[in-house]
């Protein structure tokens, strides 16, 4: 996708903090990073939202969440807990139309939406 920003940091267009990556999935850090620890994890595929996901995306969502596993796991947090977030669609605020996981660690997260 030619105008999506995450389709361009993964081509390296737009620099980033690279945190990881495969054939297949891309990791960098968030700009704004909303814990000391803020990983954005997103396949290399150009997906617009889960609510976009078609049946054949089925293992590489899989992959992505691996990806998080090894992540907090090299990184020294998966012990101590974090956080996974995606947020879908217009409600839930998606500001960047690439489907995309947000990994947030390194403090106590606090209090809990659900
Ligand atoms: P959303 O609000 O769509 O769930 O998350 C988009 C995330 O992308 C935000 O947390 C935002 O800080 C991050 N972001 C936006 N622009 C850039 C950028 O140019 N580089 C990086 N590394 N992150 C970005
Ligand atoms: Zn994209």
């Amino acid at each position: 996708m030619e105008d999506c920003l995450f389709c361009k940091i993964i081509k390296g267009e737009i620099p980033s903090n690279k945190v990881y990556e495969d054939d297949d999935v891309f990791a960098f850090s968030d700009i704004n990073p909303q814990a000391p620890i803020h990983i954005l994890v997103v396949p290399k595929k150009h997906i617009e939202s889960a609510a976009k996901l078609e049946k054949e995306d089925e293992e590489l969502v899989g992959k992505i969440f691996m990806v998080i596993k090894k992540i907090a796991e090299e990184k020294g947090f998966a012990n101590d807990g974090f956080r996974v977030i995606n947020n879908c669609g217009k409600k839930a605020g998606q500001t960047v139309k690439h489907l995309h996981f947000h990994i947030l660690a390194g403090k106590d997260l606090g209090e809990k939406i659900i």
